[in-house]
């Protein structure tokens, strides 16, 4: 049984103050809510206030990005062993607007989702097609490019452990979202290709769909069977449609473990 995952995606937004009162509000609003894993993502700098907020919620912490260091003359830079320290259990790697916007490669991704494993921490890899790719029927070639660049370089244990996110790229923060059938082919793809190295994979893996999801199309694109959840950008800033989104996923969690 796949419990759905919920993430939010704060970005680059909100004060000392506003970050603080969104993660209480969102903690209030999901405390009944046990058949989803809930959790948010703030700037680094909000990290440390917004652990001391949630750690006695369900709410988990996580990070939007990570360095591939560990330590050492990386200025600028936040560790996974930071991360860890902060409490955070989950750590988004390679989103697009991490490999559009700041040049991240396959190569970084990798290294990056070894360090997070290493520390204890789930790496969350984002996938996902430009609309160019989907327009020229590549989006199948461009997602199994950007899994196999990952599947050839972890060990079994650490793709065990992965949570993949597939978020088309012309999907994120446009208002435009994927149908609930385009979102479940693709999802399907990668159980497949993740599922070709292990079948504990297969069967544990959780792929979240990102890109526009709110409160009102969430329901019907967690109800696909190959969706497990969101990573949710946007809406993760209203504390009201981001407390409906995770209830349409403990939905779908609690139907699943009827079956
Ligand atoms: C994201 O940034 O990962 C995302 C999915 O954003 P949005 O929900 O705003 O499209």
């Amino acid at each position: 049984m796949r419990k759905p995952i919920v993430a939010g995606n704060w970005k680059l937004h909100g004060t000392r103050s506003s970050a603080a009162s969104l993660a209480l509000d969102i903690a209030k609003g999901i405390d009944s809510l046990d058949h989803v894993e809930i959790g948010v993502c703030p700037p680094f700098v909000h990290l440390a206030d917004v652990e001391k907020l949630i750690n006695t919620t369900p709410l988990w912490l996580g990070a939007q990005n990570v360095s591939e260091h560990e330590s050492g003359a990386f200025t600028g830079e936040i560790s996974a062993p930071m991360l860890s320290e902060f409490g955070c259990k989950y750590v988004i790697i390679g989103h697009s607007e991490r490999r559009t916007l700041f040049a991240e490669n396959n190569k970084t991704i990798c290294a990056k989702i070894q360090t997070v494993h290493a520390c204890g921490m789930t790496p969350i890899l984002c996938i996902g097609e430009t609309l160019s790719d989907r327009e020229s029927n590549k989006t199948k070639s461009v997602i199994l490019d950007q899994l196999n660049a990952v599947l050839h370089s972890s060990p079994a244990k650490v793709l065990e452990a992965l949570v993949v996110a597939y978020e088309p790229v012309w999907a994120i923060g446009t208002g435009k979202t994927a149908s609930p059938e385009e979102a479940q082919e693709v999802h399907q793809l990668i159980r497949e290709r993740m599922g070709q190295f292990s079948h504990n994979i297969t069967e544990h893996l959780r792929v979240l769909y990102g890109g526009s999801v709110n409160a009102s199309n969430a329901a019907e694109l967690f109800a696909m069977p190959d969706i497990d959840g969101g990573l949710i950008g946007g809406a993760s800033l209203k504390r009201e449609d981001f407390i409906k989104i995770c209830k349409a996923a403990e939905a779908v969690g609690l139907e699943r473990t009827k079956n």
